[in-house]
């Protein structure tokens, strides 16, 4: 099923039906069953590539290695990816690779194995530049590292290490740019500044942990942190410096409560970091926060997303609040293809500049249609994609 609702979309936007029929549909989606031989033993892993639609750039997105992959999910993410460049008003299009395999299943060496196998089977699109790949749930800057050595063209992956050829900044990009648009969201739904407010944070990875630590810098009161085996709730705000030293929140000997509970936790701001799919009507039902921030992908199905409107619950859809990733990846491609070198404040104040600038957008939009910030953020992404198709004569 498509992200964008077409029917609502085009109450608000005249959308050619060539243009609906080209965007319903992924451009290339590409299967591989990678397999080798480790220890002895055959290891296989089911593996996507989708390409949704290239008309604004090279198809951007990254690599999720996880056991719970699948096309389906792989299409869902490709098709945001496109949405979210548009909205950003950057040159990529939309991609996203994954790989059906638990990531803790294997070691250094045998991950290593794994990711040239991937780079032999899809070599072309690497090469080409057609499709560029970065990290997602289960990858990091090491496999980005081992695609650029395989293929010596730093502009083919984003997200490999600063040492070579990655962007200052690039680790904590998406979470920065989640709190950024998180202040902007407080200010503007809530009429609030963000140190009046309590925030808890579901996913305690990349995105979840620079999120929380970046909003506890700039004095938000962070109460609650969660990852996959545990939850927290604390009864004063959590230092930055405790939740940098910590490697999950258990360490952080607060008060634990069910790992899922954290959603219904009473606090102004939920965001959840972590997986697809947490938030579905029952979960809506629940939610004591009034603003939230979708740092994950794809964190909430429809049907929840109906509920939390009919409650005035404030959602920030994650083309909007997780881009910042995605800029600081635009950031590394460019400096990759011209070999210049960029400094981390850049990076912070590019992504800072992209996103107020894309809030301020949706949130007038919104407004002027009395419309949710997710459609209006959908509305003048599509538009954005509808245009560079006519740029490109495709409609
Ligand atoms: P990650 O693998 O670094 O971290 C995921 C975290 O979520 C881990 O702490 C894990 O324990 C936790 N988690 C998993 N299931 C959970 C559950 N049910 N409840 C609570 N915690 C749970 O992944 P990441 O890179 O931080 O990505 C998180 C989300 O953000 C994904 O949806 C990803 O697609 C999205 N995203 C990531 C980036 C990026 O730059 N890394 C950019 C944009 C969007």
């Amino acid at each position: 099923m498509s992200v964008i609702d077409f029917d609502l979309v085009s109450r608000h936007l005249d959308i050619p039906p060539d243009a609906a029929q080209i965007l319903r549909k992924s451009e290339q989606e590409m299967y591989a069953n990678l397999n080798f031989k480790w220890d002895g033993r055959l290891v296989q892993a089911d593996t996507y590539i989708v390409l949704h639609n290239t008309v604004r750039g090279p198809a951007k997105g990254g690599i999720r290695m996880s056991e719970d992959v699948s096309l389906e999910e792989t299409k869902r993410l490709a098709e945001l990816m496109t949405y979210k460049c548009a909205l950003a008003r950057i040159p990529f299009g939309g991609g996203k690779s994954g790989i059906r395999i638990s990531p803790k299943s294997l070691c250094p060496e045998a991950r290593r194995d794994l990711i040239h196998e991937y780079i032999h089977v899809f070599e072309h699109y690497l090469r080409s530049g057609t499709y560029v790949p970065a990290p997602d749930m289960g990858t990091g800057p090491s496999d980005m590292a081992t695609i650029y050595g395989a293929t010596h063209m730093p502009e083919c992956v984003t997200g490999k290490p600063p040492r070579i050829g990655g962007l200052p900044g690039r680790e904590e990009a998406t979470g920065y740019g989640v709190a950024v648009a998180t202040k902007l969201a407080v200010e503007d739904t809530l009429g609030k500044k963000l140190e009046d407010v309590t925030v808890a944070v579901q996913g305690f990875g990349n995105v979840g942990k620079w999120t929380a630590r970046f909003l506890s810098q700039w004095g938000a009161q962070v109460m609650g942190l969660s990852d996959v085996s545990s939850a927290v709730l604390a009864d004063k705000p959590i230092s930055d410096t405790a939740i940098a030293e910590a490697s999950s929140p258990a360490e952080l000997g607060l008060k634990e409560i069910r790992r899922d509970d954290l959603l219904l936790a009473d606090v102004d701001v939920l965001i959840p970091a972590a997986a697809g799919g947490v938030i579905n009507a029952q979960v809506a039902a629940g939610i004591q926060a009034k603003l939230v921030i979708e740092a994950a992908n794809d964190p909430v199905i429809t049907e929840g997303d109906g509920v939390m409107q009919e409650r005035g619950i404030h959602v920030i859809p994650d083309i909007l609040a997780n881009s910042g990733g995605v800029i600081a990846s635009y950031i590394e491609w460019r400096q990759g293809k011209s070999g210049s070198l960029t400094d981390k404040s850049e990076t912070y104040e590019v992504i800072e500049k992209q996103i107020t600038r894309a809030y301020a957008d949706v949130s007038s939009l919104a407004k002027s249609k009395s419309v949710s910030h997710r459609l209006a953020a959908q509305v003048i992404a599509v538009d954005e994609v509808i245009q560079s198709m006519r740029d490109r004569g495709w409609i």
